[in-house]
């Protein structure tokens, strides 16, 4: 590892974060070893771990303090049986209807309020305390780590930019972060056409990064682009890191052979940051066992919805939620000598493209991550029926305001240009036979 990276990862960081009274740099020792430990000891503690949140939830969540009341069960005999069945399955829609009953009455100190646009056409807000919000930072940083992306290695991100632009300060902390981490960012949602794309390919080979972040189709666009070059990174990556869509076969191979490394993919969202992520054995993700406990409502080896449970959220428990995604478990262990569980992959993350006259194509998350933060919207999906219009239906608790509807509208805009786009609010959104929201109707590819 550089230099640099080895300085950064494991002295200055965690003495900033030690200074500033955060337990990541614990966290993340901890999580170094128990990633080999014996299922039986993760178990163990685990379940300890969840004993523990239940018993604050029955006291500070109105939800569970009815739930526990009414059962005639205690936290501690689900702890003991190591079960989470006798528990209710909570939604989103749950959630949505009544915020305050999944809320600690008392969150604890430093908690604060996060928004997802969710993939399935719903926002979700929730609140988030600072431990657990080191837990997650610290399972996320493990999970790259093992794609060699650990921070202050060079590292490409082509993500989701910014809507709307920060304020100066935050804008400017950010940036010394990103400065210090190694981090360079390029807009995916800017990412429409072959211009954009070669751009990127300019960022990559200046900056000379040694890994790779990127939604599978963002990698994909790039991939395919260098293939049609004969375009390869000026310096050679070492990795390239997915997330945000499920990573297909197919996509993986032709980032692999034309950006000439191996692919990890990872599996998070708004709600739980990562959740799960590929090693180097490359045969599924391990599970942050440590920090969620994931069940895949199906029968073992088969294809269920996925339900998470977050270890320690204590502002907001999320006890057997089910975010929609769907998931298998792949059997025995691992090559790598981990022992943390591992899922073949995971499912539910499709949303068509929407497509610019000009032959931009623009991602589907643009929509989740671009609308999450309205709470008057309760339910949305983005249709187009032609190349220049776009339609987004919503359904709304209550009416957007004018500047509201205009920010929205613009942003579209300007993802889109040549395209022009609409709010039509709606009584209802129409589901597939299978119970789920389109979140993108684009026109296909022909
Ligand atoms: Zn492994």
């Amino acid at each position: 590892m550089p230099f640099y990276a080895r300085l950064y990862s494991r002295r200055v960081q965690p003495a900033l974060e030690r200074a500033k009274g955060k337990a990541t740099p614990v966290f993340e020792q901890f999580l170094a070893e128990s990633q080999t430990w014996e299922p039986e000891r993760l178990e163990a503690w685990r379940w300890g771990e969840l004993e523990q949140l239940l018993t604050w939830a029955v006291v500070q969540v109105p939800f569970y303090r009815r739930w526990f009341q009414e059962g005639g069960i205690t936290p501690q005999e689900i702890a003991a049986a190591r079960d989470l069945g006798p528990l209710p399955i909570i939604s989103k829609q749950m959630i949505q209807a009544a915020p305050e009953d999944f809320r600690a009455a008392a969150p604890p100190e430093g908690s604060y309020a996060k928004s997802t646009g969710g993939t399935l056409g719903q926002p979700l807000h929730f609140l988030v305390n600072p431990l657990s919000d080191q837990w997650r930072m610290a399972v996320s940083r493990r999970g790259y780590a093992w794609a060699g992306c650990v921070p202050g290695r060079k590292q490409v991100h082509l993500w989701s930019g910014d809507l709307v632009p920060l304020p100066w300060k935050a804008g400017l902390k950010r940036g010394l972060h990103r400065l210090a981490q190694r981090q360079r960012f390029v807009d995916y949602y800017r990412m429409l056409g072959p211009e954009e794309v070669r751009a990127a390919m300019e960022v990559i080979d200046r900056f000379g990064p040694d890994c790779l972040v990127a939604y599978p189709s963002g990698a994909e666009a790039l991939a395919g682009q260098a293939l049609d070059m004969g375009w390869r990174p000026r310096k050679p990556l070492l990795s390239v890191l997915t997330g945000a869509e499920r990573l297909l076969p197919q996509q993986r191979q032709l980032i692999e052979r034309a950006l000439g490394c191996p692919c990890f993919e990872t599996y998070g969202s708004r709600e739980f940051m990562l959740m799960a992520s590929e090693c180097p054995a490359h045969q599924g993700l391990h599970v942050s066992a440590e920090n969620v406990i994931l069940e895949v409502d199906a029968p073992p080896g088969e294809v269920g919805e996925l339900l998470v449970t977050d270890l320690h959220n204590y502002a907001q428990p999320f006890i057997r939620y089910q975010g929609g995604d769907l998931a298998s478990w792949l059997q025995g262990p691992c090559a790598c000598g981990r022992t943390l569980p591992r899922l073949t992959g995971v499912e539910g993350r499709v949303m068509d493209a929407i497509r610019t006259p000009a032959g931009g194509r623009l991602t589907g998350l643009f929509f989740p991550h671009l609308l999450k933060d309205y709470p008057a919207i309760a339910q949305y999906q983005i249709v187009q029926p032609a190349l220049d219009r776009v339609v987004l239906r919503l359904v709304l608790k209550e009416a957007l305001t004018a500047h509201q509807e205009q920010v929205i509208l613009a942003a579209v805009r300007k993802a889109l240009p040549g395209v022009d786009a609409l709010i039509e609010p709606v009584g209802e959104i129409e589901t597939t036979p299978s119970g789920k929201v389109r979140i993108t109707i684009g026109l296909g590819e022909s």
